[in-house]
């Protein structure tokens, strides 16, 4: 089964994202746990949850993956700061109780200039306390494309935060946007790729991805997410990815620069491309 979706926003809640993804033709989708570029979120509206579950279970939507906010930092120098992060995550794993079953993918951390172990061990100090509680969410690491000093852009590195943490329920999000730009040439030899995540990481943590072409050449660290086919990594590129045998029953999620039309455009294009 193909698992295709976008981001989505609703000022409505849940159930209302389940019914806009499923009116442009995506069953599964990918939402914010709270704003962004910010910390604030909004009250959970545990009855909204419960039947935005029930939807999910009827129309056989896959696995959704909660996006968390942009400015959390687990690894960032200012221990306030630091702590406030890890708070912000757990909180975060908390109200997931009310989603249970589903995905929360966040991006490591940047260790602004404390150098990358120390950033790896920041981000474990505050993961393990968190998943200790045992929330019923897998947690997820997105795979960085090494802007800046973000943690996370080699598989290496996810693997070490995974060890670090040492919980079974954590696993990796991969942006094909990120490996691409982080030097993993997927254009060319997916399937190299795809196992040499495999030989680091395993491929049973791999749980969700994040479809998005890139704006820029292979390893150039930049992060610009570009259309579907439209930038460096081509759409025969995701003609292999929606048809790899050991890719199949992840949630692909989109994150190209798109409103809802272009999103349903991108959905259907991907559909297109599947062999059955
Ligand atoms: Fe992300
Ligand atoms: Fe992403
Ligand atoms: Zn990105």
């Amino acid at each position: 089964m193909l698992y295709l979706g976008c981001h989505l926003s609703s000022s409505k809640g849940n159930l209302d994202m389940v019914k806009t993804a499923s009116k442009i033709g995506a069953n599964t989708f990918a939402f914010f746990t709270r704003n962004p570029r910010g910390s604030k979120a909004k009250p959970l509206d545990v009855v909204d949850c419960t039947r935005a579950m029930a939807e999910l279970e009827r129309q056989k939507f896959g696995t959704l993956v909660a996006h968390g906010s942009y400015t959390m930092n687990l690894c960032t120098k200012d221990p306030e700061a630091r702590q406030f992060a890890a708070q912000v995550l757990l909180e975060d794993l908390q109200r997931m109780e009310a989603m249970p079953g589903q995905y929360y993918n966040f991006h490591p951390g940047s260790h602004v200039n404390q150098g990358i172990e120390t950033g790896i061990s920041q981000i474990v100090d505050a993961l393990k306390p968190a998943m200790e509680q045992e929330y019923p969410v897998t947690v997820l690491l997105e795979s960085m494309a090494g802007k800046g000093s973000e943690v996370g852009a080699t598989f290496e590195q996810l693997r070490q935060i995974i060890d670090g943490v040492g919980s079974k329920n954590m696993g990796v999000c991969l942006d094909t946007c990120h490996i691409w730009d982080g030097g993993y040439n997927i254009a060319e030899d997916l399937d190299g790729v795809v196992a040499e995540f495999d030989r680091v990481i395993g491929l049973d943590r791999l749980k969700a991805m994040h479809l998005n072409d890139s704006k820029n050449p292979l390893g150039s660290h930049k992060d610009r997410h570009e259309c579907i086919g439209k930038g460096f990594l081509g759409l025969e590129t995701f003609q292999k990815i929606v048809n790899h045998p050991k890719l199949k029953g992840i949630p692909m999620i989109l994150e190209t620069p798109n409103e809802l039309p272009g999103y349903q455009a991108e959905i259907d294009l991907l559909r297109s491309l599947e062999r059955n």
